[in-house]
């Protein structure tokens, strides 16, 4: 499980509450908050 503010690397990854995908292209981008539901917590 990924967190916002972490850097889990490139992949997608799913909010846990809503499921609304969040892609990372590079290894230093940062997880935002869910840009639908604001939830912090997601899964791959
Ligand atoms: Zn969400």
């Amino acid at each position: 499980m990924s967190s916002t503010g972490e850097k889990p690397g490139k992949g997608t990854y799913y909010c846990k509450k809503c499921g609304q995908q969040v892609v990372l292209d590079d290894y230093d981008d940062t997880l935002p908050p869910c840009p639908k539901c604001s939830h912090t917590e997601y899964g791959k």
